[in-house]
């Protein structure tokens, strides 16, 4: 590829590099293996993330079976992943849009009740789990405290770990 930003003319030199992922809302997400280019000239850096609604969903499929309660930043994550804003979240949830600002910015903690009607109208909509959720919630949910993806040669992802 060329950069779009000078008029450098050579083509850029294409690199795999590991990013802390978090233009996705989430501190502890971990990218393994994203295509990277610098100008040379300009100094424009370019990231290319692959499939990221492949990516999301991986992410989201994570969060949904994580142990303890979802943070403010999660919910906010699993939000956007269905696509709503939060005033039509909050509706659907029959929570007042505030109150989901708060839940979501941590101003308020969460609670089991909110954690769980999150869960379910996230897991209603986002399908392709290789686990059953109850049976995740049932049995105390998975502790992790980062998230670790790969690419593929076809610019998929690929979880690494969640630990
Ligand atoms: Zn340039």
């Amino acid at each position: 590829m060329k950069c779009a930003m000078c008029e450098n003319e050579k083509s850029l030199k294409r690199e795999r590099i590991t990013v802390k992922y978090k233009d996705c809302g989430l501190d502890n997400v971990t990218l393994i293996g994203v295509t990277y280019y610098k100008c040379h000239e300009c100094g424009e850096e370019y990231f290319s993330y692959g499939n990221i609604e492949h990516l999301h969903k991986i992410i989201a499929q994570v969060l949904l079976k994580k142990s303890g309660f979802l943070s403010g930043k999660e919910v906010r994550f699993l939000r956007k992943q269905l696509g709503y804003s939060g005033q039509m979240f909050s509706k659907l949830i029959g929570y007042e849009n505030e109150t989901l600002s708060r839940l979501e910015n941590g101003k308020q903690p969460i609670t089991p009740a909110f954690d769980r009607v999150i869960r379910f109208s996230v897991a209603e909509r986002i399908h392709d789990r290789n686990y059953d959720l109850h049976d995740a919630i049932l049995k105390g949910g998975e502790k992790f405290k980062r998230i670790e993806l790969t690419s593929t040669p076809q610019g998929e992802w690929k979880l690494k770990l969640a630990a």
